[in-house]
């Protein structure tokens, strides 16, 4: 063997075993949100998704989310900002923010979620009322595995546990968990072409 040869058994006996066909989702907090709660979130967000959770670089809270008439902050406009930051090898980006968001025509939304561009966000803000840090943290991650579940084209869910369940407020986002029902969890598998 010449060792050129041998150079090149070396380096490709040295790469990385064959790639894995887990998708990445990535983390990030936005803003001033608590970077405790990434590690919150991530084992919740493996198992609902059979994931690779990376922790992604913050992300500022875009000056233009603010809007002064309503003194809240657009989740679409943070959602922007998490489009720009993604990255082409993360499947998902979804941001932890701490303020008070909306959508149009909604007074106020715990997150909110782009499926086209694979990002999504969701808010401590509101998750903190009467909770301890379990029950945040509960919450947290149910609203992370809901709107990450849109991120893969599931729409809401008739069935009260199931995490795809609309909740207009704390009550029922803690009675729905953070599972999916039979039928989500096949769509979900379905449409991410498992
Ligand atoms: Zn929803
Ligand atoms: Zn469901």
């Amino acid at each position: 063997m010449r060792p050129f040869s041998v150079l090149l058994a070396v380096a490709v006996l040295g790469q990385a075993p064959a790639p894995v066909t887990k998708p990445t989702i990535a983390v990030a907090v936005i803003g001033n949100a608590s970077r405790a709660m990434i590690e919150t979130v991530a084992p919740v967000l493996r198992e609902a998704f059979g994931a690779r959770i990376v922790t992604a670089p913050d992300v500022a809270l875009p000056l233009a989310s603010w809007n002064e008439w309503r003194q809240q902050y657009s989740a679409n406009t943070i959602l922007d900002a998490l489009a720009s930051a993604k990255r082409p090898e993360w499947d998902r980006l979804i941001g932890i923010a701490d303020v008070n968001v909306y959508l149009p025509d909604l007074n106020f939304v715990f997150g909110a979620a782009d499926a086209r561009r694979g990002v999504a966000v969701f808010s401590l803000a509101r998750l903190r009322a009467g909770a301890d840090e379990a029950l945040l943290s509960r919450r947290a991650a149910t609203e992370a595995v809901h709107e990450l579940g849109h991120t893969y084209g599931l729409s809401h869910c008739d069935q009260p546990t199931c995490v795809m369940w609309f909740s207009n407020n704390l009550s029922e986002s803690d009675r729905k968990g953070t599972r999916f029902c039979p039928a989500h969890e096949k769509q979900l598998a379905e449409n991410r072409g498992e």
